[in-house]
């Protein structure tokens, strides 16, 4: 059975509670921002590509008032977080910058409020609670800067335009979490809409609602609840690549290159760059005929497109495991099921899948089963499943 997703008030309630705990008192302003998951498109938005993803019912919530000084104190309710869960910090009048430092968490605060687009910001006392679970590639990072960025507007009103929102959430992610990413994460949790997908031209940041409302249909997220701790160079590494391959190709970026220019150039490129190359602009491709696919209702088609998704992601960009590559292989030999694939950054984390509603059930038991058999043998935690579009 999928993991019921907890109602908004439910957060609400537990933000509020922890607010009037901290600080006896009760909050003046509450916001909040949803998580997100990526439909196909993986690893092409810092490609200029277009990305698939939807706004999830997984949100960040974000409690809190101002404060007449300029002193800002920040608690998190999630317990997966470094310690101390509680940051204490001053806004600086002098025009210098807030420094990020630890804990880490505080550093998606620090960033937004540092790249807020509107003065002067007062200080405030703020609470976190949220049901996105941390590090699952589901932007519990993202819909944490968002929120946040939603709650200072309430401060200080800004001129309300979302792609700039979405923009200054980025820049916080790059300036103050060190973390290099793209513009979908932020995109979709600002600009997202309750039974759609989202079809991101990441480029000019064009956003165009795909309708995703049928009944017959289910979009099922499985969190393998692993997450393979590389050196964290992994992203930077492959942007990198990326990079050096549409430098070979004399482009601005990979969305301008076509297959065969690659193929051209293929003796000019060593074959990792070839193969993270390939996988870019194949998914660019698979990305738009996907929102085509989607909106017609061609759900076989899409399912395709999924699975060619994750074949690439596992064999050309190198970023799957074992456990995604597994969940996969359970989902498609479920009849009923169009298409599976890992989705977010990879090396752990989700796998998201489209299926006929009748089946999903049978879907989800049959995808546990591998985790079943091997208890002994697997330590990894037991896939858990929430379903992301209710029919
Ligand atoms: P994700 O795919 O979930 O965005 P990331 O590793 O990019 O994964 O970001 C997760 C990080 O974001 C956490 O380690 C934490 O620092 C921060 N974060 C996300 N949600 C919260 C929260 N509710 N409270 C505190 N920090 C959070």
């Amino acid at each position: 059975m999928a993991t019921p997703v907890p109602a908004v008030r439910d957060v609400v309630t537990e933000a509020r509670r922890l607010y009037e705990q901290s600080f006896g008192s009760s909050p003046e302003v509450v916001v909040c921002a949803p998580g997100r998951v990526n439909l196909i498109g993986e690893h092409t938005d810092y490609n200029d590509g277009f990305v698939l993803p939807m706004a999830l019912a997984l949100v960040t919530v974000v409690v809190g008032s101002p404060d007449p000084s300029q002193a800002v104190t920040v608690v998190t309710a999630n317990k997966d977080v470094e310690e101390p869960r509680r940051v204490d910090f001053y806004l600086p009048n002098d025009g210098s910058t807030l420094s990020p430092g630890q804990p880490g968490w505080a550093n998606y605060v620090k960033g937004v409020v540092q790249h807020y687009r509107a003065s002067p910001l007062p200080g405030f006392k703020a609470v976190i609670a949220s049901t996105v679970p941390l590090g699952g590639g589901l932007s519990s990072s993202a819909s944490l800067e968002v929120a946040m960025y939603t709650f200072l507007q309430q401060l200080q009103p800004d001129d309300g335009d979302k792609v700039a929102k979405a923009v200054a959430c980025q820049q916080a992610e790059h300036s103050h979490a060190g973390v290099p990413c793209g513009i979908m994460d932020q995109l979709v949790s600002v600009l997202g809409q309750e039974a759609h997908a989202l079809l991101i031209d990441c480029r000019s940041m064009e956003a165009t609602l795909v309708p995703l409302s049928d009944p017959s249909v289910v979009i099922l997220i499985t969190n393998s609840n692993v997450r393979h701790k590389l050196t964290g160079s992994e992203y930077p590494t492959r942007r990198k690549q990326c990079m050096e391959a549409a430098a070979i190709l004399g482009k601005r970026s990979l969305r301008d290159a076509t297959l065969q220019e690659l193929e051209d150039a293929r003796g000019r490129m060593d074959q990792v760059t070839y193969r993270r190359a390939l996988h870019v602009i194949q998914e660019i491709q698979r990305t738009v005929q996907g929102a085509e696919a989607l909106k017609r209702g061609l759900y076989e088609e899409f399912g395709k497109l999924m699975v060619d998704s994750h074949n690439s992601l596992r064999d050309l960009y190198e970023v799957s495991c074992r456990e995604l590559d597994e969940l996969v292989s359970a989902a498609m030999e479920v009849k009923g099921v169009y298409g599976s694939r890992m989705t977010g950054g990879g090396f752990g984390g989700c796998t998201v899948t489209l299926l006929q509603a009748h089946v999903v059930d049978r879907a989800i038991l049959h995808m546990q089963r591998p985790w079943q058999n091997n208890k002994k043998k697997n330590t990894a935690r037991h896939p858990t499943t929430v379903e992301a579009s209710d029919p």
